[in-house]
């Protein structure tokens, strides 16, 4: 399983599509990318292999657009279909999220949801997440990086997450505890990928981030590392890859 994402000024695409490919040695069973056209989210996803969305996605979706992500899924929570593979959207259609790894607690915390009247699409723990983020940040008022934060604080389980706002699509907000993120530092454009082979033909510079830490990758502005549990900043380390 994998993910990949873009924010700059290249076509976001090709670059993820060619870096879910790179990330196939681990494993998956579903893949999908969601791009945002200028305008709206342009989401197409799979069951099966890269290859297959490939020739989905010159259907689906228009391909023009500087930021996106990509997923690929190893099942854990609902079977590998089309509808539980991911991104998944929030039930406002604004958010839509990434996510490798485990919602423990993601019955109880559907539970609260549907009572709040949400409801639910696909069988995964992922979209459980992007809808009580989406749940947090409307409820306190507050910005997409904030809603993360504390819905992740009362979150069990692993991750390795990115998710955007189709309202805020200047950054793009990224999340790991036990499942590896690595984010690509180039020139006014940032790369996110499981690990650092999807962009290292674009950057040396990777910062790799640590569990239980989360960052807001900003167009122009940067990246911004947070640590979930106690919202200290921490200094970015940008470490220089060796080929
Ligand atoms: N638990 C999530 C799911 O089953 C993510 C699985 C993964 O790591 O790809 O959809």
């Amino acid at each position: 399983c994998g993910i990949v994402g873009y924010i700059g000024h290249r076509e976001a695409y090709p670059i993820i599509l060619k870096g879910l490919k790179r990330l196939e040695y681990r494993g998956y069973d579903s893949a999908g990318i969601a791009i945002y056209d200028g305008n709206d989210i342009k989401l197409s996803k799979t069951k099966g292999k890269v290859a297959d969305l490939e020739e989905r996605l010159e259907k689906e979706i228009s391909t023009n657009g500087t930021l996106g992500i990509g997923h690929t899924r190893w099942a854990t929570h609902g079977v590998p279909n089309d509808v539980n593979s991911h991104p998944h959207y929030s039930n406002s259609g604004d958010l839509v999220i990434i996510h490798n790894g485990i919602i423990e607690n993601y019955e109880s915390l559907k539970k609260e949801l549907i009572k709040r009247g949400y409801t639910f699409k696909s069988d995964t723990d992922t979209e459980v997440l992007v809808n009580l983020i989406e749940d947090v940040k409307k409820k306190e008022n507050i910005k997409l990086g904030k809603a993360v934060q504390i819905a992740l604080n009362q979150v069990v389980g692993a991750y390795a997450i990115a998710v955007f706002d189709k309202n805020k699509p200047n950054e793009i907000v990224v999340a790991r505890l036990g499942s590896p993120l690595a984010i690509g530092v180039g020139k006014d454009e940032f790369f996110i990928a499981s690990d650092a082979s999807p962009f290292i033909e674009y950057t040396k510079n990777a910062i790799y981030l640590e569990d239980e830490e989360m960052a807001i990758v900003r167009r122009h502005k940067g990246v911004k590392i947070r640590k979930i549990k106690d919202d200290s900043l921490v200094a970015p380390y940008i470490q220089e890859l060796q080929l």
